[in-house]
Order: C-alpha cells, then structure tokens, then sequence
C-alpha cells in the first residue's frame, strides 16, 4: 500500500514532495465521455486528492469503443456515466474522494461546484460549453486544459488566466466546429494522444512546475502521421470579451444558456427546459405508456416509441433519438411533456 505512488515519486520532476501536493489537489473535468474516462482514470491512478466529475448523459453501445471505464452492464441499464464512472474510478483508488453529478455542464449548478477546484479538465464534445468553461476559468481563475478530437484528429492547449491567451483570443486556430463524431467517427487512440497531453499538463500545473508547460497550441492527426504546434504566446487580445481589460464573459450570460443542442455521438437532439423540471417518474411512466414501452432506472426514464425514443433526466432535460429535425423535436417534447 506505501509503495502505491513510488515510481511516480522517482520521477524527479514530482518526487515525494509533489506527489504530497497532488494529493491535496481538487481537479474538476467536465464531461465523462472518452477524454474524461482516460483523463480521470490516469489522475486518480496517480494520486490527486479529489475529483469531480460531471456529464449529462448514460453508457450507450457505441460509447464501449473508446470510453475506457464502461463496461457492457452500464449500456445495457443505461447507467448515468457519472455513476458507472464514480463507482469504477473508486474501485481503482478507495483514497481518492469522488464527486459525480448527472448534470448538463450549462446549469448553473456548476458555478457552486467550482469552489476550491484547483484545474480543469476539457472533456467536451462541443465548443459552447468550452467557451463557457473559458469564461468560467477567467472569471474565478481556474486553469483549465482543451482538448478535442474526432476522427484521427486531435486538439490541446492550455490555459492559465493572466498568463496564457485564453480560447476565445485563438478563435483564428480553432478546428471547424461543424463536425462531430456523427459524421466522421473517431478512433480510440486520438482520444488516449490527448488525453495523455491534458493529464500530463494537469500534472505539472498541479505539483506547481509552470516551467514546464507547453506554450504552444498542438494539434495532429495520427492516421496521417502529422504534428504541428502553433505558437500562440503573442495571441493575447487586450480587447478580449473573457480576458482582456474589461471583460463581460459572455458565454454567461443567459441568452447563451437557453437553447436546443445537437448532441455529438448520435443522431438525436436534446431540449433542456430554462428552469430545472422535477418529473415524478411513476407518474410519467403511465402519461407516456401509451406511446411505447417504458423503461426506467432512478436516473432517467425513456419511451420507445415507433420511429424515436425519447429519454427524460431527473433535471427535466429530454433527449429525442432518431431524428434530426429540430422543429419535429420540440412538436413531440410538448405532445408528450407540454
Ligand atoms: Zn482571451
């Protein structure tokens, strides 16, 4: 048990004294999806004090391919990744304390949940929410990494506020956001590059070794054998909404808060109400048997109907499966919950 950490302590650059340091570290990652599970298996392997985990969405079959701490149980119960993750990474390492919330990362509960988080993690799959976390990182100070991938393509970078220029000053280098994992797929070992560059930040950042940190944006694609890094150290913008003088973070204001998504992963489109909805699942499991069969678990409940499925989060958040057409969601979100 004394030896757990001891060849991570042999590297210089941590030692006894860093490994103490990451043990009284708070890192939050947003998002338990690919980049999540391979972020937060590696930083609670290695020690750090606590984790918090947040993601709005349960184990499905196409997740298994790449999302390391899933198994075929938790697509099968449709488990709340926070959960199937929680209860994995807690097997890994009982002396880690754990926080997982079933949680779109746009409630404004994430703002309570930020208090003593020493780092960041990007575990996203769309470029809303890692504005906000952008803005988020400004406002409170909070380092944070990005990263993204899709295909063989992946994406890093590292953000401390009032040192490096933050994502919104980048907006030049960043990727097309049209793409998703919908359409061009992706494969695991983009995820685990990434990853791997987001923990290994996350570790110098937390055992306080600033010099180390990479400077540079770094994107590749390992399908095509390329590598770049772009040097983005003079990118800063004074003008910048999140992080120049006068800054108004504007990926939290309201208006931003409040509309319809295509999720990544699938065709399917979620509706997230403005204010939280508290459904009583009983009662919803008889209001929509008429519409197909019901299935429920003490996170969420879906109906399967003929050509969608429609699932229902505690928070009131629906996701409609099987189509694509955002008018056609909405007509059948207020016919079944209206
Ligand atoms: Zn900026």
């Amino acid at each position: 048990m004394d030896n757990r950490y001891s060849r991570q302590q042999l590297f210089r650059p941590i030692g006894e004294k860093g490994q103490q340091q990451l043990n009284e570290k708070h890192v939050l990652i947003i998002g338990v999806g690919a980049l999540g599970s391979a972020s937060a298996e590696a930083l609670v392997r290695a020690g750090v004090g606590k984790l918090t985990i947040i993601d709005r969405d349960y184990v499905e079959w196409s997740n298994l391919q790449r999302q390391q701490l899933y198994t075929e149980q938790d697509a099968q119960e449709k488990i709340p990744k926070v959960i199937a993750a929680k209860n994995r990474l807690q097997s890994i390492n009982s002396a880690v304390e754990i926080n997982g919330f079933v949680l779109d990362a746009f409630s404004n509960e994430l703002i309570g949940l930020l208090k003593d988080v020493d780092l960041m993690i990007d575990a996203t799959d769309n470029f809303d929410v890692r504005f906000m976390m952008n803005d988020l990182a400004q406002k409170y100070q909070i380092p944070w990494i990005y990263g993204s991938c899709i295909g063989s393509y992946g994406a890093t970078y590292t953000i401390v506020p009032g040192k490096t220029p933050c994502l919104h000053c980048l907006l030049k280098v960043l990727p097309n956001t049209g793409m998703t994992c919908d359409t061009v797929g992706i494969i695991s070992p983009a995820v685990q590059i990434v990853a791997a560059y987001q923990v290994s930040e996350a570790l110098k950042l937390l055992v306080g070794n600033e010099d180390a940190r990479r400077k540079s944006y770094l994107t590749f694609d390992v399908w095509q054998n390329q590598h770049y890094e772009i040097n983005v150290e003079k990118m800063r913008h004074e003008d910048c909404p999140s992080c120049g003088e006068n800054p108004t973070y504007p990926y939290l204001s309201y208006e931003n808060q409040t509309k319809l998504e295509i999720l990544c992963g699938r065709d399917a489109i979620q509706i997230r109400p403005p204010k939280p909805i508290h459904y009583h699942f009983d009662q919803l499991a008889v209001q929509l048997s008429p519409y197909g069969e019901i299935q429920k678990n003490p996170y969420l409940l879906s109906c399967q109907a003929t050509d969608y499925r429609v699932v229902i989060f505690r928070d009131g958040r629906v996701v409609i499966h099987g189509i694509q057409d955002i008018e056609k969601a909405k007509s059948i979100y207020y016919q079944l919950l209206g």
